[in-house]
């Protein structure tokens, strides 16, 4: 008898374990229909941007898939060169802007990458994450999809924009850098919602050890205006968050306070794939 008790109890708590998990990918924000684009709209979803941006229809869109079997290997592609990535950023803003959270530093410290001659100055760090850990990146690698991918967003002295792309991978251990960020987000539940980092928040501690090991490839703004000419580099190192983190991630909201915002979680603000057309995407080979 208490076999049958114990056994029926563990059912009745996998059936709430389930239906918890399943709670957070389902959306039903009336609100995201008000916004000018929304990740989960009936009307302005992602594949109803182009309507008003027309560069969203463009042939060289981001994110893609990468697939490592058809990638060119370039011996000449230069190395990405990170200059103060790891001076700390002692006064950052973080924003909710109801379509991620992203921090702006507010110092004077140029963080810069060099490629091949070409310098972009760092200007604002953004995430796309998911409801699960199995989803939320906007890139793929070989069909797989990464808990988050944060996008580290420069432009150079002629207003180009150069994105690297890190994928975090769901973990049991919390990652200490992201920490800064992590410890203000209750601060920012609702779109427009800002604050300032409490904590220094030091780029280089998001990034994995080689961070000049990347995939490159020409695309997009993966959000409206999907402004083409963008160069990207996915870095090839995959680095680890807490589910803990990303819970708190998944705890914004991407509307407004005086909205009926209950339905309106922050979360899979991802873009889906992009046709990679005439492009190619090229791998470094160190
Ligand atoms: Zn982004």
């Amino acid at each position: 008898m208490a076999t049958m008790h114990s056994t029926t109890y563990l059912l009745t708590a996998s059936v709430l374990v389930l239906f918890f998990c399943g709670d957070g990918a389902v959306i039903n924000c009336e609100a995201d229909d008000e916004e000018p684009w929304s990740y989960h709209g009936k009307t302005n979803g992602p594949s109803a941007w182009g309507e008003t941006y027309q560069d969203c229809y463009g042939s060289n869109q981001s994110p893609i898939a990468i697939k490592t079997a058809e990638t060119v290997i370039d011996a000449d592609t230069g190395k990405l060169q990170m200059k103060n990535y790891d001076v700390p950023i002692t006064k950052a803003t973080i924003v909710n802007n109801g379509h991620s959270a992203q921090i702006t530093p507010k110092d004077d410290v140029a963080r810069t990458i060099e490629v091949e001659g070409s310098v972009y100055t760092f200007q604002q760090l953004h995430f796309h994450w998911g409801s699960r850990y199995d989803q939320g990146s906007e890139h793929t690698l070989d069909g797989e999809r990464y808990a988050l991918e944060a996008h580290f967003v420069h432009t150079n002295k002629e207003n180009a924009i150069a994105v690297v792309g890190v994928f975090f991978q769901s973990s049991t251990h919390n990652s200490e850098g992201f920490e800064p960020i992590v410890e203000v987000l209750s601060d920012i539940p609702f779109k427009n919602d800002f604050t300032d980092l409490k904590s220094d928040l030091v780029l280089e501690e998001l990034l994995p050890s080689n961070p000049s090991d990347y995939y490159h490839y020409d695309g997009s703004l993966t959000t409206p205006g999907c402004n083409e000419g963008v160069a990207w580099f996915i870095l090839k190192g995959v680095m680890e968050m807490g589910e803990q983190q990303l819970a708190e991630l998944r705890d914004l909201y991407s509307t407004t306070k005086d909205k009926d915002y209950a339905g309106c979680k922050l979360t899979d603000n991802y873009r889906p794939l992009q046709p990679l057309n005439d492009r190619v995407v090229i791998e470094t080979s160190n």
